[in-house]
This record gives structure tokens, sequence and C-alpha cells, in this order.
């Protein structure tokens, strides 16, 4: 069994085959500049805020912003063209701390687009992101990896070139 993060939840969300490469330890994000910019914008977007908020340490990885006055958890994204994945990713830290008994919520922010989007805890979430878990398993463990399907979101994969610059066919 892996250890399952909020960035396989993200992936489910995103491309099957994205979620089976990561999961299989084909890394190429060291590689992408849209993750080089979305580190930027968390380092810089919210820097004042380093000082009110705290890191949360969680199974599998760690939450950057976290109001523990509140109960709120702080995401940064530049855009949300990815919401639905983004929001999921959410609920599964939300999930996380559910299960370690904190009812918390959420903040995903756009500071570019001026807005956030509340995230709440519903009860129908536990089986809604144990069938993620379920499902990440699944294609995580298969023994091929899902055929690519080209989609908006290619353009900014980091598996990019690996998908349509390759032939590993020929
Ligand atoms: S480039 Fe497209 S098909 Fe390939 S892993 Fe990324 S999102 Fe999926």
């Amino acid at each position: 069994m892996i250890q399952i993060t909020a960035l396989h939840v993200h992936y489910l969300h995103i491309c099957h085959r994205k979620l089976w490469l990561f999961s299989n330890g084909i890394g190429m994000e060291h590689t992408s500049d849209a993750v080089a910019d979305g580190t930027l914008l968390h380092d810089t977007a919210y820097a004042h805020r380093t000082k009110r908020y705290v890191e949360l340490d969680i199974p599998g990885g760690k939450i950057d912003y976290y109001d523990p006055a509140n109960k709120v958890i702080h995401e940064t994204k530049r855009s949300g063209k990815m919401e639905q994945a983004q929001q999921a990713q959410i609920k599964f830290y939300l999930y996380q701390l559910h299960e370690l008994g904190i009812v918390a919520s959420a903040s995903l922010d756009y500071p570019e687009e001026r807005k956030s989007d509340k995230i709440i805890w519903l009860d129908s979430d536990h089986k809604l992101v144990d069938s993620w878990i379920s499902q990440v398993h699944q294609i995580a463990i298969a023994e091929i990896s899902p055929p690519k399907r080209e989609q908006r979101f290619c353009q900014s994969c980091a598996y990019y070139d690996f998908c349509w610059s390759v032939d590993l066919t020929s």
C-alpha cells in the first residue's frame, strides 16, 4: 500500500496517467516551469503570513498555512483552472485532519484573481474521500500506465515531453 498524499488525490482529478507515473516513481516535477511557478507563488504571495500561521505535519506531507485558532487551512493557487482538483486536494487535507480528530475548514485563495473559495467538511465527504483513496490505489498498482489522453492540462503538465515528445512505442 502506498502512502496516499494530497498530490495523489490532485492528480486523480487531473489525469490518471499522471497519477500512475507519479505513483510509480517517474518524477518530472523538477523539470516543470509550472511547478517552479507554483513554488514561487507559494513563497511570495503570502510571505507576510508566515508568522501568523503554522505549518502542520500530516501523514505523507504537510499543510503550509494552518490557522490553529480558527481551524482553517489556507492554500494558495495561481488560478482556478484546476479548481475541481484543487478542491479535492483540500478535501483530502480536511479528511486527514478529521482522522486526527480536528474538524476544520479551508480557504482556497487565488491572490491574482482576488478571490477565495471557502470549503467546509461535510459528513458525506468521508465516504467520498474514501472512494478517491481506493481509486488511487487501483490506478497506482496497475501494471501499465493508463494511455495518454490529450486534454487542456497537458500543456502545463510536468510529463508533457514524456507523453508527447517521445514515442515510446517505436
Ligand atoms: S501530459 Fe497530459 S496525458 Fe500526459 S500525464 Fe500530463 S496530463 Fe496526462
